[in-house]
């Protein structure tokens, strides 16, 4: 159990207050030993506060395999905010947002993440200049990492596909849970390679977007994750991948959007004895932190594309790990993280 007020005081998770001092979110900074803590802003509906920090603290940490594991100079982060019910000044949340990021004097780094857009990174830019996903200025790399992510884990996909079923995707069913952002697009790609998509969503125009535009088939929430498929593409929330649907799963190839994908780092486990591949998470949705981080960096979206297509290598190379020390894909991909966190601790020790 994560005792808050000794995690605030170490700075690890720094409320967000509104004008009347009212706690309305987190910034939860994992870790600053590769640069300082990059991860976008999520505004969601939380049960309680409790379970907003336990979200804030898994995505931040998240953000640090990430960042390690795609090359990048940075460490996690993640700023978690509670939407408001009914109607909200959504300047001034995130003029209290962007107070708390600039007090802490660029040791964390925001973007978009679920529920945030690029007209709110603006509205934060006003206040702080540690704010990525910006509008793009010609060659520049900024604006909605979302086309980087899915861009990111149809790459990685197709490696994976080729890797299990020894074929490209054209033909396979994928089934491709949540269609916003990432999953509308992963959509796209899929559709223009040959897959089969049957879709879910909990917004309905969504799904019906997808279906007249790609000929997706539609499939309720809950019954998605026991589709016959061959791909299982979890592009909605996190936790997906737990006790109760591993054992419904039928597709051979997890590969998604998502952050946090497994309820607990166990379940990694379950999918393996089940000869489910699942391509951990951070490993192939890094493309929008990738483009987030060269914006910041003032580079170019050719340098961002250049990075994205490094990723399907890197599952690969995740996937070999995992064979070569008999241990799930989740387990093999923090090993590596890990290993490449401690190895710029140890030079700098
Ligand atoms: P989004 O809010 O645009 O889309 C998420 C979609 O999932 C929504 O349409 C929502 O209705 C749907 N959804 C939520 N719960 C669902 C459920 N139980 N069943 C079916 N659908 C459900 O968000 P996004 O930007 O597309 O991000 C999707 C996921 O990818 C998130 O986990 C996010 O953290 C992760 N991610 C996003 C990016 C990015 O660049 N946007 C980068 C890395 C990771």
């Amino acid at each position: 159990m994560v005792y808050l007020p000794t995690l605030i005081a170490q700075g690890k998770l720094c409320p967000v207050h509104d004008s009347n001092h009212n706690v309305i979110g987190i910034i939860a900074i994992n870790s600053t030993v590769l640069g300082p803590a990059v991860g976008g802003c999520r505004l969601w509906s939380y049960r309680d506060h409790a379970d907003l920090v336990h979200d804030a603290i898994r995505l931040a940490e998240g953000m640090s395999y990430k960042n390690a594991m795609a090359g990048l100079p940075f460490g996690g982060g993640k700023a978690v905010l509670q939407l408001p019910k009914g109607n909200f000044d959504r300047a001034a949340l995130f003029q209290n947002l962007a107070r708390a990021i600039q007090r802490l004097g660029g040791e964390y780094i925001t973007a978009e993440d679920v529920g945030t857009t690029t007209a709110d990174m603006e509205l934060l830019k006003q206040d702080t200049s540690y704010v990525a996903g910006l509008p793009v200025t010609l060659d520049y790399a900024g604006g909605d990492p979302s086309p980087w992510t899915a861009m990111g884990v149809f790459e990685a996909m197709k490696a994976a596909t080729k890797h299990i079923f020894c074929s490209d995707l054209q033909g396979l069913r994928v089934a491709v849970q949540g269609v916003g952002n990432v999953g509308q697009r992963l959509c796209r790609l899929l559709h223009e390679a040959g897959a089969t998509l049957v879709v879910a969503d909990v917004d309905e125009d969504r799904c019906t977007a997808v279906r007249e535009e790609f000929g997706a088939q539609i499939e309720e929430p809950d019954a998605l994750i026991s589709s016959a498929v061959d791909i299982l593409a979890p592009c909605g929330l996190g936790g997906i991948l737990n006790s109760a649907t591993i054992p419904k799963i039928r597709a051979k190839l997890i590969c998604g959007g998502a952050n946090n994908q497994l309820a607990q780092p166990g379940d990694g486990f379950a999918l393996r004895e089940r000869e489910i591949v699942y391509a951990p998470d951070y490993v192939v949705n890094a493309g929008g932190i990738i483009n987030v981080s060269a914006e910041y960096l003032l580079e170019t979206q050719q340098q961002v594309r250049n990075r994205v297509l490094q990723i399907p290598d890197r599952l690969l190379s995740v996937f070999a790990r995992s064979t070569e020390l008999n241990l799930p894909t989740n387990k093999a991909a923090d090993q590596m993280a890990e290993h490449i966190i401690r190895g710029v601790n140890s030079e700098a020790a």
